[in-house]
């Protein structure tokens, strides 16, 4: 195997192309949008519909745990105000989505590499760039 789960973890964690280790995933000069494929090895990178569902999923989660819970726990034991914790939590629930949005698609693009490290092209002797066995 060429690229080891290692490497697929460490790209992940660093928002680069799982296959290549490019700094791929975004469109250049966009903060959201995801290149449909890697300009530098090919690999499909937007897949079908609900492939990033999980993504979502995982940044509501991080949000609802490391975020909202703790500000609702200041407002219950009094450290900050119910005004104060209603506002931080509205505001909060928008922006940290958006902060973490590029890192839970890499995340989850990464977990998917992980267990299925040999689907990615460069673990692949046989194919072209650009295919792989999940297309
Ligand atoms: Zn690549």
């Amino acid at each position: 195997m060429k690229v080891t789960r290692l490497q697929i973890a460490a790209r992940g964690l660093a928002n680069r192309c799982p296959n290549c280790g490019e700094r791929t995933l975004f469109k250049a000069r966009s903060l959201f949008t995801v290149n449909p494929e890697c300009p530098a090895c090919g690999l499909k990178i937007e897949r079908d519909e609900g492939f990033f569902l999980g993504s979502m999923s995982l940044n509501y989660g991080v949000t609802l745990v490391c975020f909202l819970i703790p500000v609702t726990l200041l407002a219950y034991r009094g450290v900050i105000g119910t005004t104060a914790a209603i506002v931080i939590a509205g505001v909060g629930s928008i922006a940290v989505p958006a902060l973490l949005y590029r890192s839970s698609r890499s995340c989850w693009l990464m977990a998917y590499y992980l267990f299925l490290p040999k689907h990615l092209p460069a673990n692949q002797p046989g194919t072209q760039p650009g295919e792989d066995q999940n297309t």
